[in-house]
C-alpha cells in the first residue's frame, strides 16, 4: 500500500456554489451581457431553432469571447469535438497573430475549423484522396474554458458531409424525436410548440492510487486488470459498503466538483458504490446534447483533477474480475416547451392518457428495436459487464414497476368496455387512478436494463467509459419512430369515426398487447430470466462483435436515413469503427496477458518452483516427509504449464486471425478464438499461481493493495 501520500487541501472558492457555478462558461449570462441585443437574439436564435450564424454576427461573437477569455489569462482556443474513437479530441491554437503583434480570433475561427482529420476513425467514408474534415461550431453547447483553453464546442464532419462523430447524429436525433412527438402532444395540448429530450447521467467509477495504477501494466494498457485474484468478500463490505468516503477521494471529490460546477455542469451528488474503490457521480438532469457534451467534459476533468491528487480514476467497465463493475445510467424523459414532463403521471385524466401513450409508445420501441438498444451500449469493455451475470443482462428488457404494471393490464382488459358518449372513459379505464407520485423508492428493480422511475426511463446498460450520444441517439430514434406509427395508427382509428381518445385508447390498447414480451419485473441476473427470455423470443446477444449485426441490417439502416440521422453509408461506417475498436481492445488485452505471463508470472513461478524442489530435497535429505512440498510443486507445475501452452496458443490463433479479410469475420474470430477460448484459462492458471506463491515474489500489484485507499 502506498504510504504517507500528501492530502490536498482543497477549499472552495466560496461557500455559496452560486457565487462560482458557470464562471468558466461562456454562457447566454455572458452572451447578454457582452453582446449587442441584435447579435445576441441571433444567437438565441439559432440556439432555439437551429438556424444559421451569419458570418458578421459570428464575428460579434468571437470579439466578445476573445475579450471575455483574455480576462481570464486563457491563451490558446481549441474547437472541442467527439470523434469515433470515444474520447474528445482538440487541436490549440494560440490568440496571438505574430504579423498583426496582437491578440486575434475571427469569427470564421469560431464558426468552422479542419482539423487534421485523417488520424480520426471514419470507417471508410474518407477517401484517401479527399481525406479532409472539419469542425463547426453547435451554439447550443455553451463555450467554456478548460485548463487555460477556450474550448468550443463543435460537430466533426467530413467535407462530403457525413458525421465523423458522436454529436451529429445526437444533434439530428433530437429534431426526429421533436418532430415525432410534437404531432402527438399537440393532440392533447394545442399550445406545444416543442419537445426536448432531456438526459441526467449517473457516471460510475473507479479510483486507485497513482503509483499503484502505473506498476500494473495491464491497467496502463487496457484499463483493465487482465489477472488478480479478487479480495476477501468480507473486505469488500467491512472497508467500503458501510465505509464513509476515505478523505484522499473526498479531496478529489470536491476539487473535481468545484471544477466541473465552474464549467456549469451541475454535479449534485456522490457517494460510495457496491464494490470497494468504486464511487458514483450525479449531475442534475440537462437537454441531451448538453448533458452529453458535460458528461464527456466531466470525465476529463475528473481525470485531470485525479492527478493532482495523485490517484488514478478508471472508467473501464470492468477493471477488476470479481467486483462490481461500472456503468453509466442515462435517465432520459422527454419534456415540452411548456414545461410538461411527459414521463410524469399527474391528478389530471387528460394528462394521465397523455402519460400513458407516451410510455407505452416507449415500451413498444423497445420492444420493436430492442437489438439496436442493445448494440448502441455493445463495447469491449462493457461486454464483461453485460454478459456475465452481473447487472444488468445482455437481455434488453423493461421494467415499469407493481403500479403502472397494474395501468397496463387494466387498460389492456377493460379496453373491451362499451364507451358511450359522455362516459367518464377515464374512470372506466381506471387511468384516472394513477397516482401522481410514483417515485416510490421501494418499488425499484437494480438488475432491469431499461427501468421506468418515477417520471424517466433509466437506460441502465450504457458502460460507464461511453459516449452517451450513442445509446441516447439510438433511443431517440426508435422513440420517434413509434410515434410516428403511432400518429398514423391514431388517425386510421379516427378516419374510421372513433372519437379521438377513444382511437388513443385503442391503439395503446394494441401497443400494449403487441410489446407485452418485452416486459420483466423480476430479478435479471438469474439464470431462469435467460431460460424465460429465450421462450419469449427475446434476443441475448452477449458479446460485441454479434450485437453490432444489427447495423447491416437493411431495415435498421432504413430507419436511421427516414429520420434524418444517419445515411446508410454512416451507419456501416459505425459499424466497421465499432468492429476495428473492439478487435483493437482484445487485441491489446491478448498481448498485455502474453507479456505479464511469459515476463513477469512465468519466471516468478518457476522461480519459487525451484525454492520449492530444494526445500523438498532437504526435507528428503533429512528423511523427513515431504509429500505435501511435492504436492506443491505439482501444482505449481501444472498452472505454469496451462499458462506457457495457453498464451502459445493464443499467440497463434492471434496470427491466424490478423490475416482475414473481412472484419466482421475478424471480430468474431477475436471474441471466440482468443477471448473466449483463453482468457478465462489462462487467467484461471495465473490466480491459481497468485494464490500459491509466495507474496514476497509476486510480480504484481495485488488486489487488496489496489482496491482499498487510505
Ligand atoms: P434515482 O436514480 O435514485 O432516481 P435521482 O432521482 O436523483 O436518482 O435521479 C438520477 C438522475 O436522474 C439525476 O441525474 C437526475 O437529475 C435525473 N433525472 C431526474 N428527473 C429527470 C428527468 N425528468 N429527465 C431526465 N433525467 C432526470
Ligand atoms: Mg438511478
Amino acid at each position: 500500500m502506498v504510504q504517507g501520500r500528501q492530502r490536498v487541501q482543497v477549499t472552495p472558492p466560496s461557500p455559496k456554489i452560486s457565487d462560482f457555478f458557470g464562471t468558466n462558461v461562456f454562457g447566454v449570462d455572458q452572451m447578454k451581457h457582452s453582446l449587442a441585443p441584435s447579435v445576441f437574439k441571433k444567437v438565441m436564435e439559432a440556439i432555439d431553432k437551429g438556424t444559421k450564424i451569419d458570418p458578421s454576427t459570428a464575428e460579434e461573437v468571437a470579439s466578445a469571447v476573445k475579450t471575455w477569455a483574455l480576462s481570464k489569462g486563457v491563451t490558446h482556443y481549441t474547437h472541442w469535438f467527439q470523434p469515433l474513437t470515444g474520447s474528445t479530441a482538440e487541436k490549440h491554437d494560440s490568440f496571438f497573430d505574430a504579423h498583426a503583434g496582437l491578440e486575434k480570433f475571427k469569427g470564421s475561427a469560431l464558426v468552422q475549423q479542419e482539423p487534421d482529420a485523417s488520424s480520426f476513425p471514419n470507417g471508410g467514408i474518407r477517401s484517401t484522396f479527399e481525406a479532409r474534415g472539419y469542425t463547426a461550431w453547435d451554439p447550443s453547447s455553451p463555450i467554456f474554458v478548460f485548463e487555460k483553453t477556450l474550448c468550443i464546442p463543435t460537430i466533426f464532419v467530413s467535407y462530403t458531409g457525413e458525421a465523423l462523430d458522436y454529436k451529429t447524429p445526437l444533434l439530428k436525433s433530437m429534431e426526429a424525436i421533436n418532430d415525432a412527438a410534437l404531432p402527438i402532444c399537440q393532440l392533447f395540448d394545442r399550445n406545444v410548440r416543442k419537445v426536448n429530450a432531456s438526459l441526467g447521467v449517473e457516471q460510475e467509477y473507479f479510483v486507485i492510487d497513482k503509483a499503484l495504477f502505473a506498476a500494473r501494466p495491464d491497467l496502463v494498457m487496457a484499463g483493465r486488470s487482465v489477472f488478480g485474484h479478487n479480495p476477501a468478500r468480507g473486505q469488500q463490505l467491512e472497508d467500503h459498503y458501510f465505509g464513509s468516503i476515505p478523505t484522499r477521494v473526498k479531496n478529489f471529490m470536491m476539487e473535481f466538483e468545484i471544477e466541473a460546477l465552474k464549467l456549469g455542469i451541475p454535479v449534485s451528488t456522490r457517494h460510495n458504490e457496491v464494490a470497494p474503490g468504486q464511487f458514483e457521480v450525479a449531475p442534475v438532469f440537462e437537454e441531451i446534447n448538453k448533458a452529453t457534451d458535460h458528461n464527456q467534459l466531466l470525465m476529463d476533468v475528473m481525470d485531470k483533477v485525479a492527478e493532482k491528487h495523485d490517484l488514478k480514476v478508471l472508467f473501464h467497465e470492468k477493471p477488476f474480475a470479481g467486483v462490481n463493475g461500472s456503468g453509466k445510467h442515462n435517465n432520459w424523459s422527454l419534456i415540452t416547451d411548456t414545461g410538461v414532463n411527459l414521463f410524469q403521471p399527474s391528478n389530471s385524466a387528460r394528462e394521465n392518457l397523455q402519460f400513458l401513450t407516451f410510455l407505452v409508445a416507449t415500451v413498444k420501441s423497445v420492444y420493436d428495436n430492442a437489438d439496436l438498444l442493445r448494440a448502441s451500449i455493445a463495447s469491449a469493455g462493457n461486454d464483461f459487464r453485460l454478459g456475465a451475470n452481473e447487472a444488468p443482462p445482455a437481455i434488453i428488457s423493461v421494467f415499469l414497476g407493481a403500479t403502472l404494471t397494474e395501468v397496463l393490464d387494466e387498460l389492456e382488459k377493460n379496453g373491451n368496455i362499451k364507451i358511450e358518449k359522455g362516459d367518464n372513459m377515464y374512470m372506466k379505464l381506471g387511468i384516472s387512478k394513477i397516482p401522481e407520485i410514483i417515485l416510490d423508492n421501494t418499488d425499484r428493480n437494480r438488475t432491469s436494463p431499461f427501468a421506468f422511475t418515477g417520471n424517466k426511463f433509466e437506460f441502465r446498460a450504457v458502460g460507464s467509459h461511453a459516449n452517451v450520444a450513442g445509446p441516447m441517439t439510438a433511443l431517440n430514434v426508435i422513440v420517434a419512430e413509434t410515434l410516428k406509427q403511432l400518429a398514423k395508427d391514431i388517425e386510421k382509428e379516427m378516419n374510421g369515426g372513433k372519437e379521438k381518445k377513444i382511437a388513443i385508447v385503442n391503439v395503446l390498447r394494441k401497443y400494449i398487447k403487441d410489446s407485452k414480451k418485452i416486459r420483466f419485473e423480476g430479478d435479471g441476473y438469474s439464470e431462469e430470466w435467460e431460460k424465460e427470455a429465450a421462450k419469449r423470443g427475446l434476443s441475448n446477444l452477449k458479446a460485441t462483435p454479434e450485437a453490432l449485426d444489427v447495423y447491416e441490417r437493411k431495415d435498421i439502416q432504413a430507419l436511421f436515413e427516414r429520420h434524418k440521422v444517419m445515411n446508410p453509408l454512416e451507419v456501416t461506417a459505425r459499424h466497421e469503427i465499432m468492429l476495428e475498436d473492439f478487435i483493437k481492445k482484445v487485441q491489446i488485452e491478448s498481448r498485455v496477458m502474453g507479456d505479464l505471463a511469459l515476463n513477469h508470472i512465468i519466471p516468478t513461478a518457476i522461480s519459487y518452483q525451484n525454492k520449492l524442489i530444494e526445500n523438498a530435497n532437504g526435507l528428503k535429505g533429512l528423511g523427513l516427509d515431504h509429500s505435501a512440498a511435492i504436492e506443491t510443486i505439482k501444482d505449481v507445475s501444472r498452472h505454469i504449464e496451462a499458462v506457457k501452452s495457453g498464451v502459445t496458443a493464443m499467440i497463434e490463433a492471434r496470427k491466424k486471425l490478423n490475416k482475414e479479410e473481412d472484419i466482421i469475420k475478424r471480430a468474431k474470430g477475436y471474441q471466440k478464438e482468443v477471448k473466449e477460448a483463453f482468457f478465462d484459462k489462462i487467467r484461471y492458471s495465473v490466480d491459481k499461481l497468485e494464490l500459491l506463491v509466495d507474496d514476497e515474489l509476486w510480480p504484481l500489484i495485488k488486489y487488496r493493495e489496489m482496491l482499498f485507499i487510505r
